[in-house]
C-alpha cells in the first residue's frame, strides 16, 4: 500500500494499492509496445496533444493545487503557480521541439552528411515530492515530444499526484500507454532500470538516491540525467541594493517551505554590510505567514513529512551545539503537523551541518566574510554545484563573478535562481549531471545519429 499522509495534520488522506512486480512488467511492456507507434507520429500530432494537455492543466489548477496541499503541504498560491508553469513547459515544447530536433547538415567531403535526432524508447523518471507536478512535466514534455515514451516512479508520499498525472495525459488525448505511473517503492527501481525496454533514466532527488540510480544505470550502460541537491550560495557584496537583496533572498529561501533544490541556502555577506543586511533579511523572513496550506492567505505551509522536519531540526541543533547562533526560529512549534518556522542561523562555520550539508527546509545559514575574494572561496567550498547568485549594483562585476568564479550550473545576478523552460537547468559535482529544459534538455535521451552518403 502507498499512503498519502496530510503533513499538516498527520492524517491518512488515501491509500493506493502498489503495483506488483508482475504488474510493473506488464506496464513496461505495454509502454514499449506503444513506443513502436508513438515514434512514428509527427511533431504536429504530438504538439496538438501537448497543447491539449496545457489547456487541461490550466482548467484544473485549483483542484491540482488542493491535491498538493493535502499530500505534501504546498500552499495553494504556490500550487496554482506550479500548475501554470507545467502548462507553460507543455506549450513551450509543443511550439519548439520540431525546430530543436531538425536535422543538422555538416559540411564534409561526402556528398551528404548530417545529424538526425532519433528517439531511444521508454525512459524512466524517478521523481521527488517537492514539486510533484513540475518535476514530472519538465521531464515528460520534452521526452514525449522527442518521440520517447515514459514511465514514472514518483516519491512514495505523493501517490495521489502520481496517479493524477497519468490521468491528465490520458484525458488530454495521448494514447493510453505513452505515459504510465508505476506505484512502486525505490527497491524496485533497479529492476525497472535493468528492464531491456527501458533505455534511460532521469532522477531528481537526493545525492544518495542519484548515486544509487547512476550505479545501476552504469552497470547496464544506460544513460542517466541526475538533478540532485544543492547548497546554493548567495553573495551579498558591499555595493548591493540591500533592501531588495534581503527581500529576494527571503523569498528564495522560503519558497515551498524551503524544500527546493535551487533554494537560496547559504548567505555569504561581506563584513561592511553584514549587520545592515541581516537586519533587513530578518525582517523579511519574519514576514512569512505560516499555517495550514489550504488557507488562502498562508504563504508558508508545513514541510512535506515529519521525518524530514525532524532531520532538519537535528541539523539546526547540531550546528548550534557547534557554535552557530539562532537569530530567529530554530524550535519545533507546539502544534500537530510537520511545521518548522522560518529560521536564521549566523556564525555558521565549516564542520557544522548548516555549512557542510544541504538544509532542505526554511533555514538560512548566514556567513560573514571579509571581502569579495573570501565570499567566492566560501561559495565554492561545497561539494554541490547547482545554483548561485550574486548581489551587486555593479552589473559588470557581478556578471564576471557569476560567469567565471562560481562553480555551479546556473548563476543569477540580483535575483534568486529559478527554472525556466527556455533556459538549460542542471548542476555539477554532487548536484548531478546532464541538463533539463531548453534545446539542451530535449536532446538528452536521443540517439544523435550521424548519416553519411558517399
Ligand atoms: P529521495 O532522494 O530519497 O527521493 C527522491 C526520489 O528518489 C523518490 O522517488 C524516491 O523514492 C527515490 N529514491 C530514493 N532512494 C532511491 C534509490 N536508492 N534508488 C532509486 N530510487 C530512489 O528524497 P527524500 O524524500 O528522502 O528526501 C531526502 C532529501 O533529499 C531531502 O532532504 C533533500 O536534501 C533531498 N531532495 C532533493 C530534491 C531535489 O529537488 N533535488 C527533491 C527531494 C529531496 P521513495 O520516495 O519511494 O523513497
Amino acid at each position: 500500500m502507498m499512503r498519502s499522509i496530510n503533513p499538516a495534520t498527520g492524517e491518512i488522506v488515501q491509500a493506493f494499492e502498489a503495483h506488483s512486480e508482475k504488474g510493473v512488467e506488464k506496464i513496461i511492456n505495454s509502454v514499449d509496445k506503444c513506443w513502436q507507434q508513438w515514434r512514428k507520429t509527427t511533431f504536429f500530432q504530438r504538439s496538438q496533444m501537448m497543447q491539449n494537455l496545457a489547456t487541461l492543466l490550466k482548467s484544473k489548477q485549483e483542484e491540482l493545487a488542493r491535491l498538493m496541499a493535502r499530500e505534501m503541504g504546498k500552499v495553494l498560491r504556490e500550487g496554482v503557480a506550479e500548475i501554470e508553469k507545467c502548462a507553460w513547459v507543455c506549450e513551450y515544447y509543443a511550439a519548439h521541439s520540431e525546430n530543436f530536433l531538425e536535422n543538422e547538415t555538416i559540411a564534409t567531403n561526402f556528398s551528404k552528411s548530417y545529424v538526425s535526432y532519433q528517439p531511444l524508447g521508454t525512459i524512466l523518471a524517478v521523481m521527488p515530492w517537492n514539486f510533484p507536478f513540475w518535476q514530472v512535466f519538465r521531464f515528460a514534455a520534452p521526452t514525449l515530444m522527442a518521440g520517447n515514451t515514459a514511465v514514472l516512479k514518483h516519491a512514495s508520499n505523493v501517490p495521489g499526484c502520481a496517479m493524477a498525472i497519468e490521468d491528465l495525459f490520458r484525458e488530454a488525448g495521448f494514447p493510453d500507454n505513452v505515459f504510465r505511473t508505476l506505484l512502486i517503492r525505490s527497491n524496485l527501481v533497479e529492476a525497472v532500470i535493468k528492464h531491456p525496454a527501458v533505455k534511460g533514466v532521469s532522477l531528481t532527488g537526493s545525492t544518495p538516491a542519484g548515486k544509487s540510480v547512476a550505479s545501476v544505470a552504469g552497470s547496464v550502460l544506460k544513460k542517466c540525467v541526475l538533478e540532485l541537491g544543492g547548497s546554493d550560495p548567495y553573495l551579498i557584496l558591499e555595493d548591493a541594493d540591500l533592501v531588495s537583496a534581503a527581500k529576494i533572498c527571503a523569498t528564495g529561501r522560503l519558497l515551498n517551505a524551503g524544500q527546493s533544490c535551487i533554494g537560496a541556502k547559504r548567505f555569504i555577506v561581506v563584513d561592511k554590510v553584514y549587520s545592515e543586511f541581516l537586519e533587513y533579511f530578518t525582517y523579511e523572513m519574519n514576514k512569512a505567514n505560516f499555517g495550514e496550506p489550504w488557507e488562502p492567505d498562508i504563504t508558508m505551509g508545513p514541510m512535506a513529512r515529519i521525518d524530514l522536519r525532524d532531520e532538519l531540526h537535528k541539523q539546526v541543533s547540531d550546528s548550534v551545539k557547534k557554535g552557530a547562533e539562532v537569530v530567529i526560529g530554530g524550535a519545533r512549534p507546539e502544534r500537530k503537523g510537520a511545521y518548522y518556522p522560518p529560521t536564521i542561523l549566523e556564525k555558521v562555520k565549516p564542520g557544522m551541518p548548516a555549512y557542510d550539508e544541504e538544509l532542505f527546509g526554511p533555514v538560512a545559514s548566514v556567513i560573514r566574510v571579509k571581502d569579495e575574494s573570501e565570499a567566492i572561496s566560501v561559495a565554492n567550498d561545497t561539494a554541490f554545484g547547482l545554483g548561485a547568485a550574486v548581489f551587486s549594483k555593479n552589473l559588470k562585476r557581478a556578471e564576471h563573478i557569476a560567469e567565471t568564479q562560481l562553480q555551479a550550473g546556473c548563476c543569477f545576478v540580483n535575483d534568486f535562481v529559478k527554472s525556466d523552460p527556455r533556459l538549460p537547468f542542471g548542476g555539477i559535482g554532487e548536484s548531478g549531471f546532464g541538463r533539463e529544459l531548453s534545446s539542451h534538455g530535449i536532446k538528452e535521451f536521443m540517439n544523435v545519429k550521424t548519416i553519411v552518403v558517399k
